[in-house]
């Protein structure tokens, strides 16, 4: 019989080297090592696929794969003897990162993960090396606070240098016990100043985190500069809504949403205005003139509203509504199949109000960078997400355009913002040429596109997709290797159709298959203009670009080289 329930979480001792896919390099590895009898310490791996499910899904870890990992972990206190966050015989353990393919020095570890000052002081009663155990718990909230938050190393850097003056001391080794717990607790100061919220205690709550981490989207600043140190030329595909999820955004985007009217609905977006504006400038900032494309919130709302009876209750404190009403509201946006539901551009039709805040929101960030920058060449590209109608595409277009207009006009610098649209359902394909007439750049959102196009839903097909490799009926996940036969033939065509009514159209992909190199591949063939991918996938796609351009341009590239008797350029 079919299990239907995927398996997320796989015990060291279930996998070996053939499962490289599914458990990444690393995990693969040490399975491997686990067969062969060599010593392991206990652990668990959690699959590419379960890293696919978070991205593509609403970006929060699902239930499924929280309970396989709350299970896994309950197996392996069983096996060491003891407990995460244990007062008398504590766990710690690390969280590495890992992917289907090599990437030196990309991928992050976080080590001694399970701290707190509960669990130091029990590390100081079993070992009698404060030292020890201060100085563990000070590199922990170093390496969670920078690989997890972003929070810059320099922070803790600057500390430490700090007290080693203060000291009179030159290297680390000469810090005392004292010192190191000086440097903890100036930590977590650090970590509250910088995130404006105290630093996570509970040690199930620090694993979820550091375990989400293995996403990399260019949504913050942070990322923004990472991927740009990776070698990445700007930005395809910024989500804003990320922005929204932050907790002192949160309760504005609430706000909004269980207005009453239109006047109450406009005092919260104008509450969320500057905190937007804050969070394009730092981009902006971070990616030192290089273009970004900023996409228009795409979720359904429901998914921003408070979950539980405490939520309820505090959002109904904070707006004055009572907490019947809340769950009115919930009631009302709570969709049966959200994902082909109100969101993408259908959210912009029926509240433009929030189109015009974001727009206004990019615009002025840009404006406001420029007067800093002169020299940086400031365009802010703005995209309208799931898009199946030209006129409705237009109708947004037109939303964006004028606030864009206005706050250019009323800043006095000249500027222009383009406007463009994702192709991720089957219909924006065919109707392409219709939607080139006002979208000045299309951004395939394979994610969706291969989604629409199936039928299937990226979230729950991973359970039975299994059948269908094994009884041969396909390769590969298409959400994985962009599934060239059908969708790629609508990308294919979506180009075509695009460009013969403009022939100066920008054409890209977004979706997760931009860091995938057979997909690459293929988009290079059907004349992409750009890939966009994760941060940590930047280093793999440009290799796999580099390489898809050589292969497509071999004999003329063959000739240059004789001619000038240099290696080809990349
Ligand atoms: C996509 O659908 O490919 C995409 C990039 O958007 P999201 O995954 O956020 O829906
Ligand atoms: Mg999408």
């Amino acid at each position: 019989m079919r299990n239907t329930t995927e398996q997320f979480v796989y015990k060291l001792s279930e996998g070996d080297a053939s499962m490289r896919d599914l458990l990444g390099g690393k995990g693969a590895g040490v399975a491997e090592m686990t067969k062969l009898g060599m010593p392991v310490p206990e652990g668990f791996t959690i699959t590419t696929q379960a890293c696919r499910s978070y991205l593509s899904g609403s970006n929060d870890i699902s239930q499924e794969i929280h309970e396989q990992v709350l299970s896994s972990l309950s197996d392996l206190e069983k096996a060491t003897g003891k407990r995460l966050g244990d007062g008398v015989n504590p766990l710690l353990v690390s969280v590495r990162s890992g992917a289907q393919v090599s990437m030196p020095g990309m991928m992050d570890t976080i080590l001694n993960l399970g701290l707190n000052e509960e669990v130091v002081q029990a590390l100081i009663s079993k070992t009698d090396n404060p030292r020890w155990a201060w100085d563990s718990y000070r590199r922990f909230i170093q390496m969670y606070s920078n690989v997890v938050m972003g929070v810059p190393e320099e922070v803790f850097e600057q500390r430490l240098s700090e007290r080693k003056t203060e000291r009179q001391v030159s290297g680390d080794n000469d810090l005392d016990a004292e010192d190191m717990e000086w440097l903890a607790h100036r930590f977590l100061d650090d970590y509250k100043q910088q995130e404006g919220r105290e630093f996570p205690t509970d040690p199930t709550i620090q694993l979820f985190e550091s375990i989400k981490e293995v996403r990399a989207n260019a949504d913050t600043p942070e990322d923004a500069r990472r991927s740009q140190e990776l070698g990445a030329e700007g930005i395809g595909l910024c989500r804003t809504e990320h922005m929204f999820f932050q907790p002192d955004r949160i309760e504005a985007i609430r706000r909004m949403l269980v207005a009453a009217d239109e006047e109450e609905r406009q005092e919260a977006l104008d509450a969320l205005l500057p905190m937007q504006r804050e969070d394009f400038t730092a981009m902006y900032e971070a990616l030192g003139g290089r273009p970004m494309t900023v996409r228009l919130i795409d979720p359904p709302l429901h998914e921003f509203l408070p979950k539980t009876a405490q939520a309820v209750e505090t959002l109904a404190k904070a707006t004055g509504h009572t907490a019947e009403e809340i769950k009115d509201t919930a009631d009302e946006l709570t969709e049966v199949d959200s994902m082909l539901g109100h969101r993408g551009s259908r959210l912009a039709v029926t509240y433009p109000a929030i189109a015009r805040m974001q727009t206004r929101a990019v615009v002025e960030a840009a404006i406001q960078v420029k007067r800093r920058h002169p020299d940086w060449s400031l365009a802010p590209e703005i995209m309208v997400p799931l898009v199946s109608e030209p006129a409705e595409f237009e109708y947004v277009k037109q939303v964006v355009e004028e606030t864009a207009n206005q706050v250019i006009r009323e800043s006095g610098l000249p500027m222009y913002c383009s406007v463009g649209t994702m192709i991720e359902t089957p219909r924006a394909a065919l109707l392409a040429g219709d939607i080139a007439a006002g979208a000045e750049f299309f951004s395939f959102g394979t994610n969706d596109l291969t989604q629409t196009t199936f039928g299937l839903s990226r979230d729950d097909a991973g359970s039975f997709l299994q059948d269908y490799y094994d009884k041969g009926l396909l390769q590969e996940d298409p959400f994985s290797h962009l599934d060239q036969a059908g969708v790629g033939r609508l990308v294919e065509m979506a180009v075509k159709y695009g460009k013969r009514t403009r022939p100066n159209l920008k054409v890209g992909i977004c979706g997760e298959h931009g860091g995938d190199p057979s997909s690459i591949e293929f988009c290079e063939r059907v004349g992409l203009d750009y890939v966009s991918c994760s941060t940590y996938r930047v280093p793999v796609a440009r290799l796999a670009a580099a390489q898809a351009s050589l292969g497509r341009h071999a004999p003329e590239r063959r000739k240059d080289s004789n001619q000038e008797n240099q290696t080809p350029p990349q």
